[in-house]
């Protein structure tokens, strides 16, 4: 069986066919190059249903969607679901300096926790059938810009019990333990008990 990645983030459709390599999947790039769902919901969970369910009506094959983001609790939990709207367009570099500019204040350890959250969501559009899962990876705000590994805010976070940042550590490493790589373990068990024949 094949499923539909309903994103356009290359970085993204890497990690999770790494992640979950037994599985055939396409990627909304192999049938477009222009999609975008606007993510109007206030939740992950809400954003990654929304653009589950719209691929997977509008290409007729089942999809699955991932909506994530960073969350500093010091920040309350900013950018959150913002994460992808907070400086739209804007370099990730500026996007990175402007949260370790908000977190200049902050030095203490315990005021530098962050977290990346994932909710995966799977969508079959002939029976109506969703299943979603989330993943969470704890960590913290790094004092400087580190590595360029991964993408989007990975070289400011470091995760809990290493030193370096996601943007410093391999692939393999970060799809290891990383919120992703929660979620879509989480998400593909429960497809195979509730949603496979
Ligand atoms: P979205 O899930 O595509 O809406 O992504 C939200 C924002 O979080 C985007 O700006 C992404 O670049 C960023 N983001 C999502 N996943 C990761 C990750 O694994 N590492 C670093 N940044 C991420």
């Amino acid at each position: 069986m094949k499923i539909l990645l309903a994103t356009t983030n290359r970085f993204k459709v890497r990690e999770i066919t790494e992640i979950i390599p037994d599985v055939e999947f396409l990627a909304i790039s192999d049938f477009t190059d222009h999609w975008e769902v606007e993510e109007v919901g206030a939740t992950f969970e809400e954003n990654s249903l929304l653009k589950a369910k719209t691929a997977a009506h509008y290409f007729g094959i089942i999809s699955i969607a991932d909506d994530s983001g960073l969350e500093i609790p010091i920040l309350s939990y900013f950018p959150g679901v913002q994460s992808s709207r907070f400086l739209e367009d804007r370099p990730f570099e500026e996007k990175m300096k402007a949260v370790l500019e908000r977190m200049s204040s902050f030095d203490k350890p315990e005021e530098r926790v962050a977290r990346f959250r994932t909710v995966a969501t799977y969508y079959d559009p002939l029976t109506g059938q969703s299943l979603s899962a989330e993943g969470v990876v704890e960590g913290s705000i790094a004092e400087r810009i580190s590595g360029d590994n991964g993408f989007g805010y990975d070289p400011i976070f470091i995760p809990k019990g290493f030193d370096s940042t996601f943007g410093e550590l391999t692939d393999v490493i970060k799809n290891n333990f990383s919120h992703r790589s929660r979620a879509f373990h989480k998400l593909f068990e429960r497809i195979k008990s509730e949603a496979l024949p």
